[in-house]
């Protein structure tokens, strides 16, 4: 149909100025290329290819079935909120009341709302490099400013002491890392404790991942009493229990804020639909049957992955502490090498640098497709290297 062309108002400069999130373009082009008939096999997506599993679905039917199909309360319900208390508790030993978390739909959202309750316009935000894609876009809608601090090995004090001025507010630490695996040691967690303890700010704790270890303990910036006075968690369903699509998070806060910050919520999103939330108490209760076969899986797929990489010239590349991710080091333009793979191997990747320039010189790969798929992609990638032909 051929409309009349009208000049339409524009729009807001916070969605005209930011960038497509480079994990959603990779997927976007793999749909493409997939709906144009090629076999395209994706080690790019965050998404565990987990199945959700089966009582956990049930337990969502049942809800729904049972009636609850209505506006639930914007906190989250106490259920939940109580199995999430009893769930940070085993993992962190972290003690907080249900009426200090708040449940959100994904990890994504509990980060927005963290970053709506403390963050003011034009307030600095500390985020890590190479760091999720969302991070900096999260802190823009809040009207705030994105401050990179590169840590891609280690957390130097020293760069954190640097980057803070009057402005800064909070800083964002994901512990284990997405995009390199890393779980943050105890003495550099403890160290950017006291920094913000120095400068008065905030610490958000991103800890999606925190279930996908392989044997070094995690240290939680709410552990101890001086890091919990300032840290808002953010955690998921998502990664733990192969329940993306689910959209499943929680945030949990310092005594009192959690009743302030709720509001957000109550005006946006009003409540996670409460049949979600009944599939998420489902998923906590069967978190010590499921968990362990997930983390082995991962583990064995990782390693069978560091093994062939590590035989190909050029790549250099270590086992990761915890995630299904591995950020190999590569001698050559990172950038160039992901597409080349995409374009000859048909194996997608993302260059490091989509997480920030201090992630350059890297790839990531997400070991999230069928065992036998990531065979015959490491045998292609083994096969041609990251040599120009
Ligand atoms: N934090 C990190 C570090 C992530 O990688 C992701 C997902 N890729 C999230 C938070 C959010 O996940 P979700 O919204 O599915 O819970």
């Amino acid at each position: 149909m051929n409309l009349p062309a009208f000049d339409i108002p524009k729009l807001a400069d916070r969605v005209s100025s930011m960038k497509p999130s480079a994990t959603v373009e990779m997927s976007e082009r793999i749909r493409q290329g997939r709906a144009a008939g090629r076999k395209i096999f994706g080690l790019s997506s965050g998404d565990p290819n987990l199945p959700t599993d089966p009582r956990i679905i049930e337990a969502g039917e049942r809800a729904m079935r049972g009636g609850e199909t209505h506006y639930s309360t914007p906190a989250g319900m106490p259920a939940l909120r109580e199995a999430i208390v009893r769930y940070e508790r085993k993992r962190s030993g972290a003690i907080y009341d249900p009426a200090d978390i708040l449940v959100t739909p994904g990890g994504k959202f509990a980060l927005l709302t963290a970053l709506m309750g403390v963050v003011n316009p034009g307030d600095e935000v500390l985020v890590p490099q190479p760091g999720w894609v969302s991070y900096g876009p999260c802190v823009r809608l809040c009207g705030g400013i994105p401050v990179p601090l590169a840590m891609l090995d280690s957390i130097d004090p020293g760069i954190v002491e640097d980057a803070i001025t009057a402005k800064t507010r909070a800083i964002i630490l994901n512990s284990p890392v997405n995009p390199t695996g890393r779980i943050i040691p105890p003495e550099e967690l403890a160290a950017v404790i006291d920094i913000a303890r120095r400068h008065n700010l905030w610490i958000i704790f991103d800890q999606v991942y925190a279930d996908l270890t392989y044997g070094k303990p995690i240290a939680f910036a709410q552990a101890t009493a001086e890091g919990h006075a300032r840290t808002l968690v953010i955690d998921s369903m998502s990664k733990t229990f192969g329940m993306t699509g689910w959209r499943l998070g929680y945030l949990a806060a310092p005594s009192n804020l959690a009743k302030q910050i709720v509001k957000f919520l109550q005006h946006s999103i009003y409540c996670v639909p409460p049949f979600i939330q009944a599939a998420g108490i489902e998923a906590i209760a069967l978190y010590d049957e499921l968990v362990p076969q997930y983390r082995s899986l991962f583990r064995k797929r990782l390693e069978r992955t560091v093994d062939v990489l590590s035989t190909i010239d050029g790549i250099e590349c270590h086992m990761s502490d915890a995630t299904f991710y591995l950020f190999p080091k590569v001698a050559g333009d990172d950038t160039t090498i992901a597409k080349r793979w995409l374009d000859t191997l048909d194996v997608a990747t993302l260059p490091g640098s989509a997480f920030g320039p201090a992630g350059a010189g890297h790839l990531r790969l997400s070991l999230t497709m069928p065992d036998a798929d990531l065979d015959l992609a490491l045998e292609r990638i083994a096969k041609a290297g990251i040599a120009q032909n």
